[in-house]
């Protein structure tokens, strides 16, 4: 497996990706921070005006170190924004703080895939941990002629690894309705000239590149170990 050339084009490629979204960010987030937004609001007043705005009275907003660290915590309530988030007056941190209501929102409303998403986690890591050493230790116990039990813990580690890989794809929703969220907050609320919605809204985009990249390199390893196992490639 190791040596195998598609082994490395499917690892290199899903690394490559990764990077490269991640890199989409940080310069996305970079250039529309240097935009001011006319309101003199900061991040953290902008969220906390669309929670109320939703009738959320219950969620706290806080200060978190970090850079890009920003999140909805739904277990303690509290939206932790980045400092160049939280304080600062332009259309990259207003977007963010948006984006993170908008989990806050899915939260207070029952949104559907949230609840499966945060109900898959627990399977999720244990996929991602341990499917792919299953399905390695069934291959080297000869899985690939397929028969017998090496072939079923390879299944078994397979399906493991497909948990992982469903909590990649169920975070797409996830992510895309909070932006979409946020987006309609910042226009319905009049936070924002049509401008600098614009500006929001192209570092939420670049920001779902990550998650859609990580979706990617899962379904990438999937299929792969899944062409070793059951593709009676004995290599
Ligand atoms: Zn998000």
């Amino acid at each position: 497996m190791i040596t195998d050339v598609w082994y490395w084009v499917v690892i290199g490629a899903g690394m490559l990706l990764s990077f490269g979204a991640s890199a989409l960010v940080k310069s996305t987030f970079a250039k529309y921070s240097q935009f001011t937004t006319r309101s003199g609001m900061t991040g953290a007043d902008v969220a906390r005006r669309i929670l109320a705005d939703n009738g959320i009275q219950d969620v706290r907003v806080e200060r978190v170190p970090g850079h890009l660290s920003d999140h909805y915590d739904p277990t303690n309530k509290v939206l932790r924004l980045s400092e160049a988030v939280y304080d600062q007056r332009n259309m990259a941190a207003f977007g963010v703080a948006a984006h993170e209501v908008g989990h806050a929102i899915q939260h207070a409303t029952g949104y559907a895939p949230l609840k499966f998403r945060s109900a898959w986690v627990p399977l999720a890591n244990i996929g991602s941990n341990l499917g792919i050493w299953v399905v390695f230790l069934s291959l080297v116990m000869g899985a690939a002629r397929g028969a017998g039990l090496p072939f079923i813990i390879g299944l078994v580690g397979l399906g493991l690894f497909a948990c992982a890989t469903v909590f990649t794809l169920i975070t797409l929703p996830v992510e895309f309705d909070a932006s979409k969220r946020a987006i309609v907050a910042l226009e319905n609320g009049g936070y924002t000239t049509t401008e600098e919605v614009e500006g929001a809204r192209k570092v939420l985009n670049a920001a779902a590149m990550t998650y859609v990249a990580a979706a990617a390199a899962s379904i990438m390893q999937l299929l792969y170990w899944a062409s070793l196992l059951l593709g009676n490639r004995d290599d």
